[in-house]
């Protein structure tokens, strides 16, 4: 099976207040472009989702922006990208970016973000995808939303296994030598989403 080549990485439209955040998402931008991979992602030149961008492009790499129409200035497009994807909803947007990548990355963000992982999560439980995801923690981010799955586990919302459809990693450094090690698997499903 191929190596990955496109990494979709979900992460906040604001930087937080942890500068580790931002160092988190440059490296993360620096790395894949510096692997050779495509960096796909929401299309914007603010917060955590501009820093990731910006470090990418500033490293050579090739960046893909996928933005809904009616974000676009709301959200501050960014007008660098090697090529910016405009769709008609949030909907079509999650969906070219899902078909689009091999794997995905999961950032500190706020509830756009978490909704992104999420839905990505959901689809591989119901079996539509299997393709890796991996979500990284940076200072404890990612406590929160491993809790929650657990809890869904413990409480008998979701079955054990569902903890196996991420992986959590500490890091950047980890998890872009994840990415290296990780191959692509075939995309049978989106029809099915
Ligand atoms: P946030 O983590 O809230 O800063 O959002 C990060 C990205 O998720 C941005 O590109 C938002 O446009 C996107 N986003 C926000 N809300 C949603 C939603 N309900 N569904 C999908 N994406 C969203």
């Amino acid at each position: 099976m191929p190596e990955i080549q496109n990494v979709a990485v979900f992460c906040g439209s604001r930087a937080g207040q942890a500068p580790a955040a931002r160092a988190a998402a440059q490296a993360l931008g620096r790395g894949i472009a510096q692997a050779g991979m495509r960096l796909i992602y929401g299309g914007g030149r603010i917060g955590l989702m501009g820093a990731l961008a910006d470090s990418a492009l500033a490293a050579g790499g090739s960046v893909v922006g996928v933005i809904p129409e009616f974000l676009r200035a709301w959200e501050v497009a960014h007008d660098g990208v090697s090529h910016m994807l405009v769709t008609d909803s949030m909907h079509s947007r999650k969906l070219r970016i899902f078909e689009m990548a091999d794997a995905f990355v999961s950032l500190p963000g706020g509830l756009g973000t978490l909704d992104e992982t999420f839905e990505i999560l959901t689809w591989r439980q119901l079996k539509l995808h299997d393709k890796p995801i991996l979500v990284c923690n940076i200072d404890g981010s990612a406590a929160p939303l491993v809790a929650i799955v657990e809890a869904a586990i413990s409480g008998g919302f979701a079955r054990p296994d569902t903890r196996q459809l991420f992986e959590c990693i500490d890091g950047i450094e980890a998890t872009l030598e994840r990415l290296r090690t990780l191959h692509t698997v075939p995309a049978e499903t989106s029809a099915r989403l």
